[in-house]
This record gives structure tokens, C-alpha cells and sequence, in this order.
């Protein structure tokens, strides 16, 4: 069994963590170092899975609950447009290795989309 991650101990209350949405097998956390005025975390419950590939090889329909979910808090939270980033592998800047959606919404206008 693994450490729990960060993630896992913010769902259980272990260390504080704002949770803005969660149903049986995801929850949404606001990032503690937003990178965009609306940023948040859609995480799985299950830290099984590492990255993104992972997740899409092992449950792809726990995979599309997280898109589902993106969609609905970036609608809560925005005006419902947003980016949805998974970072994958250290190389690519994933920290935490509990396969996580980065959802950026709003203030987006002078930036890329790439
Ligand atoms: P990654 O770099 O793995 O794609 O993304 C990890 C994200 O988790 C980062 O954006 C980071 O700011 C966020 N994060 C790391 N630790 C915490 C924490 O303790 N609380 C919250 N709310 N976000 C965190």
C-alpha cells in the first residue's frame, strides 16, 4: 500500500484543503497556487493511478467522469470555457503523482492555446 498523497490526505481531512465539489469517485480542490483566475484540481478518489495514461488504460470511464466534472465546476466557477491539462511525468512538471486535471478558466485572453 502506498503513502497517501497529498491529495488523499486533503480528501480526509488530514490537512486543510478547499473541496468545492466531490461525488463518489472524484473531487475538485481549488490549487493552492492558482495559475489562472479560476484553477482547480479534478482528482479521483482512487490514487491508484499516476498519470493521465494510467487512468485512460485501467478505467477510462473514471477518466471521462473527470471530464464531466471539469466541465461542470468550469460552468460553477466561469463562464463555463475552459483548458484542461494533465501533466505527465516529471519532465512535463507533474509534482504530484496522483492523477489529477488541472481546469483554467478566465483570464485567458492574451494567453496561447497551446
Ligand atoms: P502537477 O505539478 O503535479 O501537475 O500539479 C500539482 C498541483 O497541486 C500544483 O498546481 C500545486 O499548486 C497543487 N498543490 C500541491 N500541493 C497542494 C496542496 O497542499 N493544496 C492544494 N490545494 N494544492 C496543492
Amino acid at each position: 500500500m502506498s503513502e497517501p498523497s497529498i491529495f488523499t490526505r486533503i480528501l480526509q481531512g488530514e490537512i486543510p484543503g478547499e473541496i468545492v465539489a466531490q461525488n463518489e469517485r472524484v473531487f475538485v480542490l481549488r490549487d493552492i497556487h492558482p495559475q489562472a483566475p479560476v484553477h482547480l484540481l479534478v482528482i479521483p478518489k482512487t490514487q491508484e493511478y499516476a498519470n493521465v495514461a494510467e487512468l485512460a488504460a485501467g478505467d477510462p470511464a473514471l477518466l471521462a467522469e473527470v471530464v464531466a466534472m471539469a466541465q461542470k465546476v468550469a460552468a460553477e466557477h466561469a463562464d463555463g470555457d475552459f483548458r484542461l491539462i494533465f501533466n505527465s511525468g516529471a519532465g512535463a512538471g507533474q509534482t504530484v503523482f496522483h492523477v489529477h486535471a488541472h481546469v483554467l478558466a478566465g483570464g485567458l485572453e492574451e494567453k496561447k492555446l497551446v
